[in-house]
């Protein structure tokens, strides 16, 4: 249970006054969360710039155009005549060196009156302009009095703000927020404390929202790193503490003697590549060990991934234990499971597929194998992962392009099964740290070849006034008997409002079809997943030659026989993702040929990724050219520099934090793994702070 001295922060920010359900609603799309914010998410909502107001210069020296806090006092009102209600409101004020006019449009009866009276000393800040040879601020910023100007540092903080979202509310919500924070115990170790110079949480806390220099709110600054290292040790403490939950004991070990391997092998129509067969040695080597695997098996698009996994899964099905796969979409697990389930039928492995789709009798009737222990491997997307799918026992995770799943989600799976064995499949190069923000430490194999007689793929750009050559081309393939995908970005034009220009699916798809007629077929993410399967067995079967297709064959897709594809608005797409469609060719023994179609005129950025993938089909430099157009948080597709599930934390200004969050860890982990004595306690506080609590019930009462 969370500690109660964390229960204020936890409260809705709805209890807040001033804050009512217009600005929750606002809130919670800011702050990205599907329910009303609580006050810990407003304080971990950290600002991106600050105002100066600390130039405080008398009205005759006071220079045009700059941010000034004005020291006057209220002359007079000209509130605006009865008969033009559309001029402003003016004020006049003055200091011993001259007059200033403050200038409001539009003002609300008495609100004026009320924030300047006649007579008073105020503090008014905002930009000066000069208006008819006089000094003028339009719409101050800032009007305080004595009292509350002594309170003020000068440096307002300036946050991200969303539409119909005030700063000023924003601002007062945080102080409110402030305010209520508790006295909260040091959870960081004296030595860290000391090397880091980090402030206690409660100054740093204070000091990003109510700064008193401009550097307090930067990134690497002492008091953001602090919050950063919090949230990152908050993160690397949960997933030691899970994996270390997690030991099996002796004679409870995840793999036979090898003998449903050796069928696979048997029944495999191609000879495992080196790096294939590294793997599976790792990987069996990790299912004897007392401890739960954690292995990322990271390959390039048609490197060969899944079989690597089957073999995973053949081991623990060797000892009579379970195996499941989890996919981010439907298409990915029935893509799986096409690849697996002859090679698996020879094997006598009994494999079956539990998606959205399995429903009622069917599903009832899988669900009913696999609790009996009938079902050895089971692939699916996040059906897998509901209350109702009980496995006799579950021996090994795979899981499918991890980064579109949560930590949640993954120990949803996992925690259907006694110490179970987690593998990642990942066609992406994950950076080390993100690999550390997500999984802790974590084991790494790498497929770094392609499977033998891979033919190089021809890539070329073609600006789109040669788009009828490219029909000709396409024209000529169909005739030959090719298979040719065509990949447009968008399926409907209302999705890509303000941007016409980009090609709408399903209206290439009619004027190819004029051309083509009946050999052309269409996919998309908005059809039922029925639809895409008949559609993409078509294509398989060569019942249709040319399949046109939003981004939905990006991930996994896999038709050996397509040697062409075209790729509309090329320029609009990341390096990731051209890279991983054009990975869905290539995949045979015949030459292929990618075109990427770009409008121009071609900006430098996508000029510049055009060239990339034109000079190389390396997963690997593409990841790395990828990385310095954009920065790694994007490599992922995660916008800006964000670390995916982190708030403060960034993974281009606190990656050395990340490592020492996960040393610090370790060092718990050897000399508190029960998180028991007072820092135990305060660590315990951590992990509730952040939300990363979920191991917690595995250790105990502290
Ligand atoms: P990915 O790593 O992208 O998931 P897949 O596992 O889908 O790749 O494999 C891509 C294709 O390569 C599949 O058709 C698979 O049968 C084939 N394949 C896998 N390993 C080999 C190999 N060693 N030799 C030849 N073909 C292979
Ligand atoms: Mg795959």
């Amino acid at each position: 249970m969370r500690p109660h001295l964390l229960n204020p922060l936890f409260a809705p920010v709805t209890t807040l006054p001033g804050v009512g359900p217009r600005q929750d609603k606002l809130l919670r799309y800011l702050l990205g969360r599907d329910e009303t914010p609580r006050l810990v998410d407003l304080l971990l909502h950290l600002p991106a710039s600050v105002i100066d107001r600390r130039a405080q210069p008398r009205i005759s020296e006071a220079v045009q155009g700059t941010m000034v806090t004005l020291e006057v006092t209220v002359d007079r009102h000209r509130p605006p005549p009865p008969r033009s209600p559309r001029a402003p409101f003016l004020v006049y004020a003055s200091d011993d060196t001259g007059d200033v006019v403050l200038t409001f449009f539009r003002a609300k009866p008495g609100y004026v009156e009320k924030l300047l009276p006649v007579g008073e000393k105020r503090y008014v800040s905002g930009t000066l302009q000069t208006y008819d040879g006089m000094p003028q601020i339009v719409h101050p910023d800032r009007v305080v009095d004595q009292a509350a100007f002594a309170r003020l540092s000068g440096i307002d903080p300036v946050y991200p703000l969303t539409e119909g979202l005030a700063l000023g509310s924003l601002r007062r919500a945080i102080a409110q927020a402030l305010q209520k924070l508790p006295e909260l115990p040091e959870w960081i170790s004296p030595e860290v404390m000391r090397r880091c110079s980090f402030p206690p949480i409660r100054e740093a806390l204070n000091r990003v929202h109510v700064p008193v220099e401009l550097t307090d709110i930067l990134p690497d600054g002492r008091f953001w790193s602090r919050l950063a290292f919090d949230e990152l040790l908050a993160g690397q403490l949960a997933l030691a503490l899970v994996r270390a939950q997690l030991r099996r004991p002796a004679g409870d070990r995840h793999a036979g003697d090898g003998h449903l391997r050796r069928s696979i092998i048997d029944a495999l129509p191609y000879a495992l590549t080196a790096s294939q067969r590294a793997a599976v040695a790792a990987i069996t080597e990790d299912l004897r060990q007392p401890v739960r695997m954690l292995r990322l098996l990271q390959g390039d698009v048609g490197s060969g991934k899944t079989v690597v996994a089957l073999m995973a899964a053949a081991a623990v099905t060797e000892v009579h234990k379970q195996a499941a796969l989890m996919a981010p979409t439907e298409i990915l697990a029935r893509q799986h499971i096409k690849t697996i389930a002859p090679l698996a039928e020879r094997a006598g492995l009994r494999v079956a597929i539990l998606t959205g789709r399995e429903k009622g009798r069917e599903r009832r009737e899988i669900l009913e194998r696999l609790a009996a222990g009938d079902i050895d491997f089971l692939v699916g997307t996040h059906a897998l992962i509901q209350d109702d799918v009980v496995f006799k026992a579950l021996a090994l995770a795979v899981v499918d392009e991890q980064h579109r799943f949560g930590v949640r989600e993954r120990l949803a799976l996992t925690n259907k099964g006694e110490a179970v064995d987690v593998l990642v499949l990942s066609a992406t190069p994950i950076p080390r740290t993100l690999v550390l923000t997500y999984f802790g430490d974590m084991d790494v194999s790498e497929l770094r070849e392609k499977p033998a007689g891979r033919q190089p793929i021809d890539t070329r750009a073609v600006p789109n006034s040669r788009l009828d050559e490219v029909v000709d081309a396409v024209g000529r393939a169909l005739q030959a008997g090719k298979l040719v995908y065509w990949i447009c970005p968008l399926v409907e034009q209302s999705e890509a409002e303000g941007t016409e220009h980009l090609t709408n699916a399903t209206e290439r798809y009619e004027r190819l079809r004029q051309r083509f007629g009946d050999r052309v077929g269409l996919v998309h993410g908005q059809m039922k997943g029925v639809e895409k399967d008949r559609v993409m067995a078509q294509f398989a079967a060569h019942d249709i030659g040319l399949l046109v297709a939003t981004t939905v064959v990006e991930v996994g897709v896999d038709v050996p026989a397509a040697t062409i594809m075209v790729i509309e608005n090329a320029e609009r797409f990341g390096l990731a993702q051209l890279h991983q469609l054009r990975g869905r060719v290539g995949r045979g023994s015949e030459a292929s040929t990618c075109l990427l179609l770009y409008k121009e005129p071609l900006g430098e950025m996508s000029a510049a990724r055009l060239k990339v993938i034109r000079e190389t089909t390396d997963g690997f430099r593409i990841a790395e050219e990828d990385l310095k157009l954009r920065g790694e948080g994007d490599v992922l597709g995660i916008r800006q520099s964000g670390l995916p599930g982190y708030r403060v934390a960034r993974s281009e200004v606190h990656g050395q934090l990340i490592t020492q969050a996960r040393d610090e860890a370790l060092r718990i982990m050897r000399d508190d793994p029960k998180l028991k004595g007072e820092r135990g306690e305060a660590l315990r506080c951590l992990l509730y702070l952040f939300e990363r609590d979920e191991a917690l019930p595995l250790l105990g009462a502290g």
